[in-house]
């Protein structure tokens, strides 16, 4: 498979480059030359295959000619080691006869090790990076910059992987005791770990600034082997295919029709993933597009005007993106009423989402995080507007478990039931090294700290 820039659409790329660089020399996010499709034999039996299976599948002609099948199906061994369970939740009475059964299906993405979905995609690619990156001298330097959610499933995801070295930048006192544990909670370098957790004095702003300095630094760039592994890296993008085809299939064998994702989103990663495996050619009828109030893809569904804008904070805010990302993929696969006829947008604010952690709660004893009670208020506000053009049953995408955002859901709900993977990252100790908003010290703890 070749890769191309969003931005350019002559100059071809490997997948190695695309991994490992991340962002196109252009300033563009690399995409498939074309969106593969499923063979026949493995479109129809997508219910009788195990999670695995369908990840080599699903996964495979994106890595062709340069990942031999035994290397991929290692990665994906790896990688994937915990269940993607699509589980059923009985809606309201209230909604119209024609979405039967269980009207709501949740596909609980947080059981992973940081108990969010991007553990998909953050152990993939710690895999995939290390397996690319055989055989070189040098171990290869990751740095990113977190506002809270990615550090912690970058960190844990490229832990105890070789030949690879992690610095994780985050705010100092701005992300949750929890974030910060799975984060800096790892064995220090002295210790044998390859994961540095580092407290800028300053904003997320300040950890992004910085990290865009090291990048272009003649020193760094001397000493190192630098890489990032931020959301854009097309690395995490693939593996979220895998969980789309295997709740389609699922879903296609149970229902007889094919089912409608509902994806919270944000920098829109997620449904971007869910577009490909439409694509792909697995049974989905079709995406809702949830926002929380930074709008703006729900609003360029609606007018057709694409207008970013600055985010505004809310209670599910690895969602405040004003901004996304991927829109530059999706707008360069499809055109406007091609996307129109695949996702529906809607935008839920901080009151509708409380009010679905509530009603949820209180009618059948699910708990639902802030980012998947966005979710699940659009699924509802669909069936009640009667406007659904995705005919059929709808399945949340559940993004966080709800201990991983107690504070909100508590306040509304109670306590929340800890899963094992969110009680070993809080019974970790903080070791992280402060920092000021200073390149030059940024510099000397690389250069200092290389594996
Ligand atoms: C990152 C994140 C999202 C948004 O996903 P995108 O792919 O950026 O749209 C939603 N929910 C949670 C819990 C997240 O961490």
């Amino acid at each position: 498979m070749r890769y191309f820039s969003t931005k350019n659409k002559d100059q071809a790329f490997s997948f190695y480059d695309a991994a490992l660089t991340g962002l196109a020399p252009d300033g563009g996010l690399f995409i498939p030359q074309t969106i593969p499709t499923y063979r026949k034999a493995v479109q129809n039996s997508l219910l009788s295959m195990s999670f695995l299976e369908i990840a080599f599948e699903t996964i495979s002609p994106y890595v062709k000619g340069e990942m031999p099948d035994s290397a991929l199906e290692d990665i994906c061994a790896k990688a994937f080691t915990f269940p993607a369970p699509l589980v059923p939740v009985p809606s309201s009475k209230a909604v119209p006869s024609s979405f039967a059964g269980p009207d709501n299906w949740v596909l609980e993405l947080f059981h992973g090790p940081t108990a969010a979905f991007k553990d998909f995609g953050a152990r993939f690619m710690a895999y995939t990076f290390s397996w690319l990156r055989r055989g070189e001298n040098r171990p290869l330097s990751i740095l990113v910059a977190t506002s809270g959610d990615t550090g912690g499933a970058v960190a844990d995801g490229f832990f105890g992987v070789q030949g690879i070295s992690v610095t994780v930048l985050y705010p100092k006192g701005r992300i949750s005791e929890l974030q910060e544990k799975q984060i800096a909670g790892f064995p220090s370098r002295k210790e044998g770990g390859n994961i540095s957790a580092l407290a800028v004095e300053g904003s997320f702003d300040d950890c992004q600034a910085l990290v865009k300095k090291a990048f272009v630094d003649t020193a760094l760039q001397d000493g190192l082997e630098l890489s990032s592994a931020n959301s854009i890296n097309i690395c995490r993008l693939i593996p979220q295919a895998v969980y789309y085809a295997a709740a389609a299939g699922k879903a296609q064998a149970e229902l007889l029709s094919p089912i409608c994702f509902c994806v919270p989103s944000g920098n829109f990663g997620n449904l971007t993933a869910g577009l490909y495996t439409k694509a792909m050619g697995a049974p989905i009828a079709g995406f809702i597009a949830a926002t929380n109030i930074n709008k703006t893809i729900p609003e360029y569904l609606e007018n057709g005007q694409y207008k970013t804008r600055t985010s505004q904070p809310t209670i599910s805010n690895a969602m405040d993106v004003g901004a996304p990302s991927n829109f530059e993929r999706m707008a360069a696969h499809w055109n406007l009423d091609q996307l129109r006829t695949m996702i529906r947008g809607i935008s839920i604010n901080d009151d509708q989402a409380r009010q679905a952690i509530a009603d949820v709660y209180g009618k059948y004893g699910y708990y639902l995080d802030p980012h998947t009670a966005v979710g699940w208020a659009a699924a509802e506000k669909l069936k009640l507007d009667g406007t659904a053009m995705l005919d059929g049953t709808t399945a949340i995408l559940s993004t966080a478990h709800p201990a991983k955002f107690s504070e909100t859901v508590e306040s509304i709900t109670g306590p929340v039931p800890v899963p094992p993977s969110i009680q070993k990252a809080m019974d970790r100790k903080v070791q992280s090294l402060t920092i000021p908003a200073d390149i030059s010290v940024l510099r000397d703890f690389l250069l200092e700290n290389n594996l």
